[in-house]
């Protein structure tokens, strides 16, 4: 972390809420369900679909699991009455999964059948090291149990992934569908890469390995080394816009809204040019959308996760042009 990304830490717990708030603005869809779908509505002209987050996470008792659930059978609900583009994604803590795995499963099991009455996909989020394997193996329980409406999250950074790809898509074949990131926390270096370049190099491994396994691949990443390799990698492997997924010798059946094998993955008010130029070519881009009135919480947990989000918004705030909605 560098100087400034240390001052930032320091110094945002004490700025007033309002100016956290119009930080915050640019990366959330608004407080309610509603102003999330306007937020989607006028996106879509940009060729994007979306994956919808409800605010929140890990939970302290699993009482407050319910509020999660009911929420999100709301935003299941209104992606179907409105006719979005758009799939959920979910934090599995938020459903108790670091209280009680079973209880976990039972809620994650919920919102997954439910969002399969309209093939609505629903992708789980990975959280910091400590919920890593037990994510995975929501996810791989819930193919076992005839849901193949769901996919997990890996995070390049992490020593472990190249074995947990060839394991998930050992178990869920070609049901297999990933987001792969570099991965928000910053985990310890006896099990995760820390340095910058090291953390592109390992993304880029794991996005290969992924493509060669013929798992559905959604590239959730807005850093030009990563995006590039990921279109040569794209190229080398005969997957392009338009062009039907050459992996398989028997078309594989997709949720609702997939590209061809692959997607292309951006947060909301991040490098929306990137984003755009991508979608003109046409690769199928999706935009994270979080709403809910956690974020201030959220907003201050990711920023003592990771400081560097904090020079990041900092930079877009002072030279936009390097990040254009
Ligand atoms: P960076 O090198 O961090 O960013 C490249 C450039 O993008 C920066 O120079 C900056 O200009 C811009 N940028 C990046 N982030 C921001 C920002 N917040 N504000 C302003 N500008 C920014 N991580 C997980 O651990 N688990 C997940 O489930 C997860 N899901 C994700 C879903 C999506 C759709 C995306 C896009 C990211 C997700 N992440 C997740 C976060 C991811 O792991 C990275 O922490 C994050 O995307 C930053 O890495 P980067 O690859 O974009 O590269």
């Amino acid at each position: 972390m560098g100087l400034f990304g240390r001052l930032m830490v320091t110094f945002l717990p004490f700025a007033p809420r309002f100016v956290i708030r119009l930080v915050a603005k640019r990366y959330m869809a608004g407080e309610s369900l509603e102003q999330a779908i306007d937020v989607m509505e006028s996106l879509s002209s940009e060729g994007a679909c979306f994956t919808v987050d409800v605010l929140g996470e890990e939970i302290k008792s699993l009482e407050e699991s319910s509020w999660f659930i009911e929420e999100y059978e709301r935003v299941i609900e209104a992606i179907s009455e409105r006719s979005l583009d758009a799939s959920i994604s979910i934090k599995p803590t938020a459903l108790g999964l670091l209280i009680d795995e079973q209880e976990a499963h039972s809620n994650i099991e919920r919102i997954v059948r439910k969002a399969a009455e309209t093939d609505t996909f629903v992708r789980l989020d990975m959280e910091d090291h400590r919920a890593t394997q037990a994510t995975i193996d929501a996810s791989i329980a819930m193919h076992s149990k005839g849901l193949s409406n769901v996919g997990v999250v890996l995070q390049g950074r992490m020593f472990r992934t190249i074995d947990d790809i060839r394991k998930v898509c050992k178990a869920t074949e070609r049901g297999t569908d990933f987001r792969i990131c570099k991965g928000i926390y910053l985990e310890p270096s006896d099990i995760a890469y820390t340095s910058y370049q090291d953390i592109v190099d390992a993304t880029n491994r794991a996005i290969d390995e992924m493509l060669d396994s013929g798992a559905y691949t959604a590239i959730a990443s807005h850093d030009s080394p990563v995006i590039e390799h990921s279109l040569k990698a794209l190229e080398l492997r005969g997957l392009g816009p338009g062009i039907s997924d050459p992996r398989h010798d028997q078309p594989v059946t997709r949720n609702r809204g997939k590209g061809p094998g692959y997607e292309f993955q951006f947060l909301l008010g991040v490098r929306g040019n990137i984003r755009r130029n991508l979608s003109r070519i046409g690769h199928r881009t999706r935009i994270y959308i979080p709403y809910g009135t956690k974020w201030y919480e959220y907003g201050m947990r990711r920023l003592r996760e990771n400081p560097d989000v904090a020079v990041h918004i900092t930079k877009s705030l002072l030279m936009p042009w390097t990040n254009r909605r």
